[in-house]
């Protein structure tokens, strides 16, 4: 299969883990017989730098244009102070919202071998893996009106959300159930909104077209709570924009492991933006030590998600995971007797992994 990426490297250890990140996909290609081209494009703080603007018009028109887009991190110090346009993460923004990217998907799993390293006891972490379905482009963020009233003395905030945008983001989460361990949970607060109460119903209309899947309604308090004290009972959680944002948030420190957990912003044909989930890490990038696993699994979810790769996405994963497994880590993860590694060196163990499940015998290693 052919298929085209944009690479949006950005700032900070951005350039370093995507990358690692792309000689893990030339070694899926080479493996698994594809071709993956590639066109790179600045956006975040390098694209004030270089155009004024954080998201210029031809990174704009080439994500556009591509298959799928791979995305490092935007943000450092050096633009901390600019005007609320020239932010690096308005770049971000622009290009969910223009790419109409309307699904955030926020997979947690738990490493055995990271998980002294989660604030929960071991016992109640491990076995963790699941995934966050949560809606990006309605909701309390982006309801009108949103304004402070009576000179400053009432304020309102509107949660606006129309059937089609529940139905899509809904049929996601069953849709991501079907490829996982066949069980949603639908979070919402139906015992109090209103917009709640028509989620609720869109789920239960949406489950009669996937009768494999196992649906269980879970109020947002209550799911708060469950995501610390019984982690693993969840397969996929599907919810709103804010209930969504705080959860995926609570979620991604189950593990212990900011620099293992990838994400994905889907559109309904396809279409993603994958971006680790951790921020630019300014203070130790150009220094070789990046842990590049976290974006490595954003590029096995593309392959999944976009280009229905699902056998070269489980390779990757598998890959990571026998990665960790026998020791490899950068200097992020604590793992006990294990070999610390830069990002270069990690990276080559993972291609290791994956030849060994691969019928060629010489896949090129990135930087041996
Ligand atoms: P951060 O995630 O960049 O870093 C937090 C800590 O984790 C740092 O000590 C960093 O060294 C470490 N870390 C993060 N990723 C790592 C990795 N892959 N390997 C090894 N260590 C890693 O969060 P921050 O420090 O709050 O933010 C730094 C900059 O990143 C800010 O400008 C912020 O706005 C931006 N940011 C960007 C995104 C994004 O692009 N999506 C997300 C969050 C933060």
């Amino acid at each position: 299969m052919n298929k085209s990426i944009v690479l949006l490297p950005g700032d900070g250890i951005g350039p370093e883990v995507v990358e690692s990140a792309k000689c893990i996909l030339d070694a899926v290609a080479q493996a698994c017989h594809h071709t993956f081209t590639y066109d790179t494009k600045d956006i975040g703080g390098l694209a004030i730098d270089n155009h004024q603007d954080p998201l210029p018009e031809e990174t704009e028109a080439a994500c556009k244009a591509a298959d799928a887009v791979l995305l490092g991190a935007v943000g450092g110090p050096a633009w901390d102070n600019n005007p609320a346009h020239l932010r690096p993460e308005k770049g971000l923004l622009r290009i969910r919202k223009s790419l109409g990217l309307y699904a955030n998907l926020r997979p947690v799993q738990g490493f055995p071998e990271l998980l002294h390293a989660s604030p929960l006891k071991f016992d109640v972490v491990n076995g963790s893996d699941l995934l966050i379905v949560r809606e990006l482009t309605g909701g309390l963020y982006f309801g009108e009106p949103s304004e402070r009233r009576d000179d400053g003395q009432s304020v309102v905030d509107t949660l606006a959300y129309t059937r089609e945008e529940m139905e899509r983001i809904i049929e996601t989460g069953f849709e991501a159930a079907m490829v996982r361990k066949k069980h949603l949970t639908s979070v919402d607060k139906a015992n109090v909104l209103e917009s709640s109460k028509m989620w609720r119903e869109i789920v239960m209309e949406k489950a009669k077209d996937f009768p494999e899947v196992t649906v269980d309604h879970v109020l947002v308090d209550a799911a708060a709570m469950k995501l610390i004290t019984d982690p693993t009972q969840f397969d996929v959680m599907v919810t709103e924009n804010m209930f969504g944002d705080i959860l995926s948030d609570e979620a991604s420190v189950l593990t212990g492991s900011l620099g293992m957990l990838p994400s994905a912003s889907l559109r309904k044909d396809g279409f993603g933006l994958y971006e680790p989930a951790h921020g630019s890490a300014p203070d130790i990038a150009g220094q070789g030590i990046a842990n590049p696993l976290a974006t490595i699994l954003s590029a096995a979810m593309m392959l999944r998600y976009s280009f229905d790769m699902d056998h070269e996405a489980t390779l990757i994963e598998q890959a990571v995971a026998k990665t960790i497994a026998a020791g490899y880590h950068t200097a992020d993860l604590d793992v006990k007797n294990g070999t610390k590694m830069g990002t270069k060196e990690i990276t080559d163990k993972v291609i290791d992994f994956i030849a060994e499940e691969t019928p060629t015998e010489s896949i090129m290693r990135c930087y041996a």
